[in-house]
């Protein structure tokens, strides 16, 4: 696992596979149930710790593919994304299409189907702020299932995927609304503070992406000097406090 984890830590699995289709994430449950295993789902692994023994479990690495948009009318574009794209791919996509909504979280690393697991955020923004629903496979009742941003019960880096329905859920694609047009008014202090530093008043959706990924290049700096066996401790760089956590 330690190829499949930012902190390169992490023993063999007893089990490994990718899903690229929807079909493929129904058969591997399957196949793990019929064999008493556990199912693991990875995605870039950058909130993943994993221990140095072999993992008996099927770690199952979400590929899924896939970005779609669909004009709702009124400046309003609903997007639907695969769980497997990188999520600041996405984020990128939607700025060069002159989307806005999503300019906050440039730069998170990850996946898109993991992005909602703790409601991913910085800056000021999360992904609850535009989240419409998210297509998941039930594990539990082995059935595909589609929960509502209300039904994912999102709350700072929470979600009933963190919390009460725990390894239930296996994301495979997250669907979006945006706007055409300016980003709404920066809120978060040392954006806000940037901004003006450089005389942008009203920022254009790159604008906004360029000076939020201006501030994580210093803020990965941080993050490294402070990593402390595995736990980025919150630092002033603005994105909150990122914690790794178990697989
Ligand atoms: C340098 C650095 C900076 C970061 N900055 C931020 C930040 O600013 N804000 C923030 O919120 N987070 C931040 N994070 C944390 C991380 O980027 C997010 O948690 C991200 O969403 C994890 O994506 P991943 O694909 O790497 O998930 P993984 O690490 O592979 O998985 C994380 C958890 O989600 C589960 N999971 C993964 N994919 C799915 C899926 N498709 N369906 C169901 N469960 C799934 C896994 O089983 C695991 O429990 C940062 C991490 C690093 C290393």
């Amino acid at each position: 696992m330690a190829n499949y984890t930012t902190m390169h830590m992490g023993g063999a699995a007893a089990h490994f596979g990718a899903a690229q289709e929807r079909e493929q994430v129904e058969q591997a449950v399957a196949w793990a149930k019929s064999q008493n295993l556990p199912v693991n789902v990875l995605g870039e692994g950058s909130n993943m710790i994993v221990g140095d023994g072999s993992v008996q479990a099927l770690i199952l690495k979400l590929e899924i593919a896939g970005f779609m948009t669909q004009p709702l009318g009124d400046g309003l574009v609903r997007v639907t994304v695969g769980g497997g794209e990188h999520w600041d791919d996405v984020v990128k996509r939607t700025v060069d299409l002159g989307l806005t909504g999503l300019e906050t979280l440039s730069m998170i690393p990850g996946t898109t189907g993991a992005a909602p697991v703790q409601n991913a955020g910085a800056y000021g923004g999360e992904i609850a702020d535009h989240l419409v629903d998210v297509e998941a496979y039930d594990m539990r009742d082995r059935a595909w299932v589609t929960l509502t941003a209300k039904d994912c019960d999102l709350g700072y880096r929470s979600s009933r995927f963190r919390e009460a329905d725990a390894g239930r859920f296996i994301i495979t694609s997250v669907r979006f609304d945006l706007r055409e047009g300016a980003p709404d008014p920066a809120r978060y202090e040392r954006l806000v503070k940037r901004l003006t530093a450089d005389g942008i008043t009203q920022p254009t959706g790159q604008q906004l992406r360029d000076t939020v990924m201006a501030l994580r290049a210093r803020c990965y700096q941080i993050q490294v000097s402070y990593q402390v066996r595995g736990r980025f401790q919150e630092s002033d760089c603005g994105c909150g406090d990122v914690t790794a956590v178990g697989a």
